[in-house]
């Protein structure tokens, strides 16, 4: 199943709902960063709530969240859009996580709670907005909840999960986020609020090979939801060697002399896709001679 993300109204317009399969997303990213289960999981919550969040933006806006709470996987960069494109990073894709008293990887502590989750949303417009929150959970799906409520006043559920094979590939990831309109009935909420409590995991529900479709109706009743778009989801990256070289030909024609004579190279490397681009003293030699024409 090729990863999308479904948009849905529910209860009669009062609830927001959005869910998505990024098990491919997340595998691509894995062996691009040759990551092990925490990173994998921490990375693969982040992006799944991040390409949901991208999700709610319109046409060519774009968000950027950065989350570093003090733990071993370091910091965390994604990049999303509301084409459901989406990429991102971990300072530390070895990090190792003990067990918590559940007998679960302690994805807590390898996060940590001393810090701060941002997002920056390039809404077209000339300052880009920014929410920050500290970070309360360290477990991902909470402290977007508490994104949500907190920076932009919207109540939210926000479930993510990854299931990670013993040989490190992906088996599963996926989400949801549900939101409530400001005045949703109380009936309607307490009718949330039990299903919340009483459904699966969100990581049980991937381990069935379950749809986003199926995600939401499990969440809110199949009779209540009406599904309005669907998008695909797919990881990709900005980055390209006609950038970097337009990077370069940016610089003063003296500096691009100075890489010449210095090292007779260079290498620029993008963070998010784990490419390196190497450029040869022929290959500085022609945009320098581009540079100065
Ligand atoms: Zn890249």
């Amino acid at each position: 199943m090729k990863d999308y993300l479904v948009k849905a109204i529910a209860h009669n317009k009062q609830v927001r709902a959005y869910a998505a399969i990024t098990t491919e997303t997340i595998e691509e990213v894995r062996c691009r960063h040759n990551m092990l289960t925490v990173a994998s999981v921490v990375l693969g919550r982040s992006m799944t709530a991040g390409v949901i969040l991208g999700a709610m933006l319109k046409g060519e806006e774009k968000l950027t969240i950065k989350m570093n709470g003090g733990g071993s996987i370091g910091t965390i960069l994604v990049d999303a859009n509301a084409k459901g494109e989406v990429r991102g990073y971990v300072s530390n894709p070895h990090a190792y996580a003990g067990l918590n008293q559940q007998g679960l990887l302690d994805i807590k502590s390898a996060v940590g709670t001393n810090g701060i989750l941002s997002v920056t949303k390039d809404i077209g417009l000339n300052h880009p907005f920014i929410g920050q929150i500290p970070i309360v959970s360290g477990e991902i799906g909470e402290d977007f909840a508490s994104y949500l409520l907190h920076s932009e006043q919207v109540a939210s559920s926000v479930g993510v999960g990854v299931l990670v094979n013993p040989d490190f590939t992906i088996q599963a990831s996926g989400g949801f986020i549900i939101q409530l309109i400001p005045n949703t009935e109380e009936k309607t909420i307490r009718l949330i609020e039990e299903r919340l409590q009483t459904m699966p995991s969100i990581s049980s529900m991937i381990g069935q090979s379950i749809t986003p479709e199926q995600i939401l109706k499990q969440l809110l009743g199949e009779e209540n939801i009406s599904i309005f778009e669907t998008i695909p989801v797919q990881f990709r990256c900005e980055c390209s060697r006609d950038r970097i070289s337009n990077a370069i030909l940016s610089l003063e024609s003296e500096e691009i002399q100075d890489m010449i004579d210095t090292d007779g190279k260079a290498e620029a490397h993008c963070h998010f896709c784990n490419e390196s681009y190497y450029y040869s003293k022929e290959d500085l030699e022609t945009l320098l001679k581009v540079s100065i024409s």
